[in-house]
């Protein structure tokens, strides 16, 4: 099962791609999460793509296609994968082809740009365990600490709004066109992104079920 996922920051993809990747046991690939681990290493290339990461601009498309081969080549991903964050742009989708060929399904999360703004804007994770919370919407009982581990709770640089502003612009500019690209293939999958998480989940793993 190979799976694409695309839909503005902010949109749910990650948690949607985290449910997807466990009800149907195949791979969760976040190219943003395989950038972000090369960030931690501090490495040469860890020097190149901060800056371009914490303005929310996109890495190169040769950067981000390196560490997506090397990815798919692993063992866990022999019964599929879904691809959250990839591609980004109509190259990511070009080079994608040759790589793979078509997806078997592209998983489109629609939402409203002005919900996204405030959703993301108000997220905050945990330093030490990564739980998620939300400064109006899922609160922690104490403020700016993490119910589970009790460590202080950070914005994510790219989560502060002048940056998602920014990514929501490179997003309906740039990732927005790949959409109607897969849509002329008759791949896409639309649901609205806005509403429960867990009807939104049940939702789709009812319309992907038949792809096993
Ligand atoms: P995400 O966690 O998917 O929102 O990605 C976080 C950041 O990683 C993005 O704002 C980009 O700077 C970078 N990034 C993630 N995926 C890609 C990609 N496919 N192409 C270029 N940059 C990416």
């Amino acid at each position: 099962m190979k799976l694409v996922l695309v839909g503005c920051p902010g949109a749910g993809k990650g948690t949607q791609a985290k449910v997807i990747s466990k009800h149907f046991d195949i791979a969760h690939i976040s190219t943003g999460d395989l950038l972000r681990e090369e960030l931690s290493t501090e490495s040469e290339l860890a020097l190149k793509i901060k800056g371009i990461m914490n303005s929310g601009g996109l890495v190169s498309d040769d950067i981000v296609e390196e560490l997506l081969k090397n990815r798919i080549s692993k063992d866990d991903c022999k019964n599929g994968y879904i691809l959250d964050g990839y591609p980004r742009n109509i190259t990511q989708a070009e080079s994608l082809e040759k790589i793979i060929g078509d997806p078997d399904k592209v998983v489109f999360i629609n939402a409203d740009k002005d919900v996204i703004l405030e959703r993301m804007v108000g997220r905050r994770g945990c330093s030490n365990c990564g739980q998620m919370y939300h400064i109006k919407h899922n609160m922690p009982k104490e403020d700016g600490i993490c119910n589970v581990c009790g460590a202080k709770l950070v914005q994510r640089e790219d989560d502060r709004e002048e940056v998602v502003k920014n990514r929501l612009d490179v997003y309906f500019k740039t990732t927005e066109p790949i959409i109607k690209r897969y849509d002329q293939k008759g791949l896409i999958l639309e649901i609205n992104g806005v509403g429960n998480i867990d009807e939104i989940s049940k939702t789709l793993i009812d319309s992907l079920e038949g792809l096993r």
